[in-house]
């Protein structure tokens, strides 16, 4: 088989961004390209096939974690023989179908509800993290095509995220083409930063502090916590039939306790003290955004806010935690360059495929 090029997203499992990428089909091999480089060869007989996520097919290759192919839509004719057929879901999830699963996830913590309601802390980690991948697989999947990605942005992104965790492999960070001053952490070590987020910031820091405090929820595992708490709730208050859709706005409007956030910011300020980024910005941006929340001028910017201020309270007991933090004489940089920041900030705007706003229901796939 001669060369064919098909486009495609790819995730290579060791950094955290999402790549745009064309699938350069070479024999029993194919390459995946960007712009100006080109991973591969990898054999096609070492693809397996992970599940759909929103429309498109997403693929794993053998011994290779967190490696990830999408592909939007019908598979090209010159492929199908060559990956491996699509199924509806991944693993487990796929051998039950949905609903089953949710059920049987349920069920599973519906056995242990008692001890969820009291201890999520020492529970949480005992999921396996296999588990909570699928999880977040199957509740976040593509975010109805809003994941913006560009070669400069994505690379932009990355260079923050490395920046602020030092191991970021696991984390899958994205940008969400949502205008709401929001970020969120989700099962599997994902972070959604929202594009009204970055919009509101005025420097690249101020991502940064937000962005680390969200990772500071996944390394804490508060975010497998807050999920068991509300699933013992629910089971407890409405039996085992709410899944996908409901579970999903659960885990998006979620707050966590104050000591969750307390830990969450200690993470965020350690981070970004090791990662040479100053906490002052941080600071800064909450005390713009707590005067937003003020009446005055809100309308608008209310409701873009609300999202942030409804789960993180702007305390002030939080920004002098960030002020306070910041060590004199230390050498700080800012975490990108003023291209960079360009680079990301009109990442959603430049990516030509990316869909935008609300109105799409994320529990649809439900079988
Ligand atoms: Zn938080």
């Amino acid at each position: 088989m001669s060369d064919h090029i098909f486009q495609a997203w790819h995730f290579d499992g060791k950094t955290p961004v999402r790549r745009p990428v064309d699938i350069q089909a070479v024999g029993r091999d194919f390459f995946l390209v960007e712009k100006e480089r080109r991973h591969g060869p990898f054999p096609f007989i070492d693809v397996t096939y992970v599940g759909e996520q929103n429309g498109a097919h997403v693929y794993g290759l053998d011994e290779s974690d967190g490696w990830r192919l999408g592909l939007r839509g019908e598979i090209p004719q010159e492929l199908t023989g060559l990956l491996p057929a699509p199924r509806r879901y991944g693993r487990w999830v796929d051998r039950l179908g949905f609903g089953r699963a949710a059920v049987a996830f349920t069920a599973i913590s519906a056995a242990v509800v008692a001890v969820v309601l009291f201890t999520p802390q020492w529970l949480a980690p005992l999921v396996p993290s296999s588990w909570e991948r699928e999880m977040g697989d199957a509740l976040v999947g593509d975010f109805g095509g809003r994941f913006c990605a560009t070669p400069k942005g994505s690379e932009a992104l990355s260079k923050m995220v490395n920046a602020l965790d030092k191991d970021a492999s696991d984390l899958q960070v994205e940008v969400a083409n949502i205008d709401m001053v929001n970020a969120v952490a989700l099962p599997g070590g994902k972070v959604i930063l929202f594009q009204g987020l970055i919009d509101s910031a005025r420097s690249p820091d101020e991502v940064a502090g937000v962005l680390a405090h969200e990772i500071g929820h996944v390394r804490e595992r508060h975010v497998m916590q807050s999920l068991l708490r509300q699933l013992g709730l629910s089971i407890v208050l409405g039996g085992a039939d709410g899944a996908g859709g409901s579970l999903f706005n659960g885990a998006l409007s979620s707050s966590y306790s104050r000591d969750a956030e307390r830990e969450a910011d200690a993470h965020s300020i350690k981070a970004m003290s090791e990662g040479g980024v100053s906490p002052v910005a941080t600071a800064g941006f909450f005390r713009r955004l707590s005067k937003i929340d003020g009446s005055e001028n809100a309308k608008g910017n209310a409701a873009r806010i609300t999202g942030y201020m409804s789960s993180h309270p702007l305390s002030s007991e939080r920004k002098k935690a960030y002020e306070n933090s910041l060590i004199k004489g230390k050498k700080y940089t800012p975490s990108l360059t003023a291209t960079e920041w360009k680079s990301l900030q009109s990442m959603c705007g430049d990516d030509p495929d990316v869909e935008s706003g609300f109105g799409f229901d994320f529990g649809k796939d439900d079988s």
